[in-house]
């Protein structure tokens, strides 16, 4: 009693509590404007570079247009430059600022460092960019020169792309960790790595790590960061490649080699931090070309799978095919493909997770329809195509709980083929064997649901009757004696007799589990068998008022 009142005031109160909340925020008047950040006394978002910085930088000079410049604003941006200082300046103006620190930024150039500025009309100031020599000889700084608005634009687009990437990444690791929760499979949480690892490796070269402010300790150790995020990139590309391109089992060796290829990658880069920086270009060197000759090797492994009938590998091949790509000197393709050099390797990389994506659902998609057939086949009777026990069992027991929530009634049957033996005696098991089958097909004649008619065993069968009170299983049962009758015909034996003994059980608000019934069930049949068998005998008949 005491705890009923309880629970009611409990439950005003919390009613009281929301009607108050709710009061509240309909009533409370919104702020006129919201004011955030105070105002500030800085002059420049920009660093100013410093003289020792200064002279370890790579300086060229952009002369100014025949004619001097037209007093028009000017963006200069640079991008491109992975790791260290990039200053670019124009007459007075000269900043400095890092790819991993947007904060030592211009705010309106977020993929590269930048500057505007308006050089006086007239005047011959040549436009200075400097870089800090990049580890990688390749690498090669973008200057991009012209109104604010265009240039602007372009730094967004770059923006756009980069964060998109990562974004799909991130998407990716989640929806594989999910698909690791649900399904408990390794393989889930090995594509989150992969696409963690792969996303963390972009930023490392798009710089977004220090976007809007650092969330890597990248600092001053950029080219640390990127030579160990490429050596665990490629690892995880090669793992990818092999391990969900279907060409694991055709060449187990080379499965070992790829293996220790992977386990060496990883090793190259925890081992990273501890080189020297000269160590670094020779080290992303040998990465570079590890990973090409892997790479190739794999593709020609795919594509001699695909010629051997092996259609799995059209994955790998589809997945590995812009990476290869960006593996041709970028000079051969175009200036373009030197431009957007982060952006083409993020987009490879990305196309490259989805495709993983693809074929890792794909496989569970299989995977499931493998599992679905072999619990259709561990729930079949093979002869009859019937549930098997087991599978009737099961099926009796949601029945049986399905009637006791909705109290409609339910009965069984239990169905035993009379003299038997004799059958296959006489006329062979091969005919015994096709009586059976049409006996459980004269037993589905007069069931609803399939699932209804289960072959317990040899020449016994149990029919389930949802929803059906005794006298209506009386009846069912009665017209299934009379089919089996005609199962002869069936068989193509018409002087055949088959008659079977039938025992009826209908659910008692006494019985404790479906067992019980079944059991009743079974003494009805045997009564009947005891009373001449080819006969119904339901479960509230008494032995001695059974009749031959
Ligand atoms: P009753 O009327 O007392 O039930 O006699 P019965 O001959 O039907 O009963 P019994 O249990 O003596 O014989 C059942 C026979 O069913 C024995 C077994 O060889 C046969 N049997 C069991 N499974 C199969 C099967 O899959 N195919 C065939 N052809 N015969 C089977
Ligand atoms: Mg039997
Ligand atoms: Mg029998």
């Amino acid at each position: 009693m005491g705890h009923t009142r309880l629970d009611t005031v409990g439950r005003r109160l919390l009613v009281l509590a929301a009607l108050l909340l709710a009061s509240i925020c309909v009533h409370a008047a919104p702020p006129a404007y919201v004011l955030g950040g105070a105002p500030t006394s800085d002059t420049t978002p920009m660093r100013s570079c410093e003289p020792d910085v200064l002279s370890t930088l790579e300086q060229v000079e952009i002369p100014a247009p025949a004619g001097g410049w037209s007093g028009t604003p000017q963006a200069i941006s640079v991008f491109n430059v992975f790791a260290g200082e990039v200053m670019v300046g124009l007459g007075d103006r000269v900043v400095c600022g890092r790819m991993h620190d947007a904060r030592t930024r211009d705010s309106r150039f977020r993929s590269g460092v930048g500057l505007v500025v308006v050089p006086p009309a007239g005047t011959r100031d040549p436009v200075r960019v400097g870089w800090t020599p990049p580890v990688k000889q390749h690498w090669i700084p973008t200057i991009r020169i012209g109104g604010p608005s265009p240039v602007q634009q372009e730094d967004t687009l770059r923006l756009v792309v980069r964060t998109a990437c990562l974004a799909i990444a991130l998407a990716l690791a989640f929806s594989a960790l999910m698909g690791f929760i649900g399904a408990r499979d390794r393989m889930f949480l090995v594509h989150a790595a992969m696409c963690v690892c792969l996303m963390l490796w972009q930023a490392t070269l798009n710089g977004l790590t220090g976007y809007p402010r650092p969330w890597l300790p990248v600092g001053d150790s950029e080219p640390w960061w990127q030579v160990a995020f490429t050596a665990f990139g490629f690892a995880a590309l090669l793992y990818g490649l092999w391990s969900q391109s279907g060409i694991v089992g055709r060449w187990p060796r080379l499965r070992l080699a790829v293996r220790w290829g992977v386990r060496l990658l990883v090793g190259v880069g925890l081992l990273v931090p501890l080189l020297p920086h000269a160590a670094l270009r020779p080290v992303w060197w040998l990465l570079d070309l590890v990973f090409l000759v892997s790479v190739i090797g794999l593709t020609a492994v795919a594509v001699l799978s695909i010629l051997r009938g092996d259609r799995r590998a059209c994955a790998a091949l589809a997945a590995a095919a812009p990476i290869l790509a960006l593996c041709l000197p970028a000079r051969s393709v175009g200036q373009w493909a030197m431009e957007f050099r982060v952006e083409l390797v993020q987009l490879g990389l990305t196309w490259f997770l989805i495709v993983m994506a693809y074929t890792l659902t794909s496989h569970f998609g299989q995977l499931r329809a493998q599992r679905d057939g072999m619990r259709q086949l561990a729930d079949t009777d093979p002869l009859t195509g019937l549930p098997n026990r087991r599978a009737g069992l099961a099926r009796l027991e949601r029945c049986y709980a399905a009637a006791r929530r909705s109290g409609a009634p339910l009965s069984v049957g239990f169905i035993d083929v009379d003299l038997f033996k004799r059958i296959n005696d006489t006329h062979g098991h091969e005919t015994g064997d096709r009586v059976l089958v049409a006996v459980g097909e004269a037993l589905l004649t007069e069931v609803r649901h399939r699932n209804d008619v289960v072959r317990m065993g040899g020449e016994e069968f149990l029919v389930l009757l949802p929803g059906v009170d005794a006298a209506g299983a009386r009846t069912r049962l009665e017209a299934m004696r009379l089919r089996i009758a005609d199962a002869g015909k069936a068989v193509g034996a018409d002087a055949l007799q088959i008659t079977a003994s039938i025992g009826a059980a209908t659910l008692t608000a006494g019985d404790d589990d479906p067992v019980a019934l079944l059991r009743r069930a079974d003494d009805a049949m045997y009564r009947a068998k005891h009373a001449g068998r080819n006969r119904v005998v339901d479960d509230r008949t008494q032995a001695a008022t059974v009749t031959a």
